[in-house]
C-alpha cells in the first residue's frame, strides 16, 4: 500500500489541449452515463439496446457496455462473490467515466445489486453525468422468462450467488427513472426514458 502511494506521488497530470467540452462540441452532444440496474432477465439489455438504436438513429454517438463485453474482457478475472461484484462495478464505472470524458453517451446494463456500488458509480462519474434507471421486473416474471436458463440452474443449486435466488438485490429507492416492464412494451419503455433524458442530450 505504501509502495502504491509512493508511486502515485510521481504521477503528474499532463495538460492536454483538447478537453471534454471540446469533444462534446465536436460531437454536438452532451456526454453522460445511462445506467440500467435490475434482476437478471428484467430487460436491461433489451431496453438499453433499443434505446441505443433510437439514439444512434438520431445521430448520437453512443457505446453500450454489458456483461458480454466486460466480463469476457477487462473483468475476466472476477467472480460473482460480493467483493468481486463490487470491483466489477467499480471498473465498469471507471471505463464508462473515460468514455463520458471522450464525449460519448454510454449505456451500461448490469445487475449491480448493491446500493453502495451504485453510489460509487455516481461518485466516479459525477451526479450530473449519471442517470440511474431501475428496470423493475418481478422475480416471478424474470424466472418465467428465464432467457438464459440461469434461474433454473440457480434453483438446482448449480449457480452460487445468483441475484434474486441466493444473493440479494437492493432495489434503488430513488432512481431517476423506474420502468415496470410487467405492464410496458419495450417501445413504451424506450419512449419514456427518451422523454426524460431528452433535455440532457444536447451540449449546454
Ligand atoms: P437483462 O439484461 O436484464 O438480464 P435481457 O434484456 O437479456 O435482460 O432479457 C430480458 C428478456 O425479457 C428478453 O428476452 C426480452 O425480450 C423479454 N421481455 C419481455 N417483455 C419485456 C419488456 N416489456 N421489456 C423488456 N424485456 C422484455
Amino acid at each position: 500500500m505504501k509502495l502504491l502511494k509512493n508511486s502515485m506521488k510521481n504521477i503528474v497530470k499532463h495538460n492536454y489541449l483538447i478537453s471534454k467540452k471540446d469533444r462534446q462540441k465536436l460531437n454536438n452532444q452532451n456526454s453522460f452515463l445511462i445506467w440500467f440496474t435490475g434482476l437478471s432477465g428484467s430487460g436491461k439489455s433489451t431496453i438499453a439496446n433499443a434505446l441505443e438504436y433510437k439514439l444512434y438513429s438520431e445521430g448520437y454517438k453512443t457505446y453500450a457496455l454489458d456483461g458480454d463485453n466486460i466480463r469476457k474482457g477487462i473483468n475476466n478475472d472476477l467472480t460473482f462473490k460480493p467483493e468481486d461484484r463490487t470491483e466489477n462495478i467499480r471498473r465498469i464505472a471507471e471505463v464508462a467515466n473515460l468514455m463520458v470524458d471522450a464525449g460519448l453517451i454510454v449505456l451500461a446494463a448490469f445487475v449491480s445489486p448493491y446500493k453502495k456500488d451504485r453510489k460509487n458509480i455516481e461518485n466516479i462519474v459525477g451526479r450530473n453525468n449519471f442517470v440511474e434507471i431501475f428496470i423493475n421486473t418481478s422475480i416471478e416474471e424474470c424466472e418465467k422468462r428465464d432467457v438464459k436458463g440461469l434461474y433454473k440452474k440457480a434453483r438446482a443449486g448449480e449457480i452460487l450467488n445468483f441475484t434474486g435466488i441466493n444473493a440479494p438485490y437492493e432495489a434503488p429507492e430513488n432512481p431517476d427513472i423506474e420502468i415496470i416492464t410487467d405492464n410496458k412494451t419495450v417501445e413504451e419503455s424506450v419512449n419514456e426514458i427518451y422523454k426524460t433524458i431528452k433535455l440532457k442530450l444536447k451540449d449546454d
